[in-house]
């Protein structure tokens, strides 16, 4: 048996890949273009590891990507790669569309070729990983996300992600192939690049920048640690389950202020430190189309797979400063 992880030295590839090494020793493949977000040194633990391939390719080059799957024969295909900043997409969406739907569409192609080819032979599955940002926001008093609420993506960035997951539901339906789309809330922890909140907030306390939250910092996310989705999918790969579609959520709605707030807390209390880290936020212009508010129900992933987050935000907020402390050489 054997795993090929496209965007696997981005932040949640490099942890998945990590959580899928410790609990299984089959031969690890990752393709990775690696984009600005990425960082090789995630991987730094399987450099020697001869079961380890690494290839630096984008999922576009369907030539390549074929003679990679045809050398290693996968039986599972688990798709990270894509462009995820959604600042990035209101700048200018290209990029978005290359890799998040067309990178998808060839990576179905060549696993419809594939699949036919082995399927006798291989029990061959491909897990294509999305976002909770494909169903738009909710307000208040809304009912969470379901596996069956409707899309409504609100930005280029989820937008693209909404594209490429119709193209999936699309060819489970035209040519019944076995795919999973999973659609997961913020995560985080170690390996996110500087770019996303929680490293951003770390990073300008700790270099007395100012720590720039939008709008008024109400916008309220549903956070969840980067490992507890990994193990959600891995229960996914794993499990006989026929079904498809599944949400992955944190159970953890905190507004972006509190987020903020704690994470400056946080970093107080571990450093011994007498700065008040709060005083460097500044509330900047918001994002324009800005999302509200996003919130997951976890209970089809709940009753079908053995899983539940398990995390505590407290642990894992604690864990992911530890991280960036270490990497920022404090
Ligand atoms: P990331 O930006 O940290 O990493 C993306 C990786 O994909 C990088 O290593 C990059 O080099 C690679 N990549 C980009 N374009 C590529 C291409 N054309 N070919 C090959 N590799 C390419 O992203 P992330 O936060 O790890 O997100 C991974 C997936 O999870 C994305 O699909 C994202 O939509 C989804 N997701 C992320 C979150 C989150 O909170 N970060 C939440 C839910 C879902």
């Amino acid at each position: 048996m054997s795993i090929l992880v496209f965007g696997g030295s981005g932040f949640i590839g490099s942890r998945f890949i990590k959580r899928w090494n410790d609990h299984s020793s089959t031969e690890i493949i990752n393709i990775d273009k690696l984009t600005y977000a990425s960082d090789q040194s995630n991987l730094n633990f399987l450099k020697e590891d001869k079961k380890y391939f690494f290839y630096n390719e984008d999922i576009n080059n369907k030539n390549s990507i074929r003679e990679i799957i045809n050398k290693h024969k996968p039986n599972i295909f688990v798709n990270f790669a894509a462009e995820t900043h959604v600042d990035n997409s209101i700048e200018s969406s290209y990029e978005f569309i290359q890799t998040n739907v067309l990178g998808v569409q060839t990576l179905l192609d060549l696993y419809r070729e594939y699949y036919h080819k082995y399927s006798n032979e291989l029990n061959i599955k491909f897990i294509q990983i999305s976002t909770d940002e494909v169903y738009g926001d909710l307000q208040d008093n809304d009912n969470h996300f379901t596996e069956n609420t409707k899309y409504s993506p609100k930005n280029p960035y989820s937008a693209s992600k909404a594209a490429g997951d119709h193209l999936v539901f699309s060819y489970i339906n035209t040519y019944s192939l076995p795919l999973v789309v999973t659609n997961c809330s913020n995560n985080y922890g170690p390996n996110q690049h500087r770019e996303k909140l929680i490293p951003k907030v770390i990073y300008n306390a700790l270099n007395n920048k100012s720590i720039p939250v939008y709008g008024k910092g109400n916008n309220i996310r549903d956070w969840i640690y980067v490992d507890d989705h990994c193990d959600a999918l891995i229960e996914i790969i794993e499990s006989s389950t026929e079904y498809s579609h599944f949400n992955i959520g944190g159970e953890h709605e905190l507004k972006n202020i509190d987020l903020v707030n704690q994470v400056c807390n946080a970093l107080s209390k571990k450093l011994n430190s007498i700065s008040d880290y709060k005083k460097l936020i500044k509330y900047v212009e918001d994002r324009p189309g800005h999302d509200y508010r996003y919130a997951i129900d976890n209970t089809f992933t709940l009753k079908n797979i053995n899983w539940k987050p398990s995390k505590s935000f407290a642990d894992g907020i604690s864990d992911t400063i530890d991280f960036y402390l270490n990497k920022y050489k404090v």
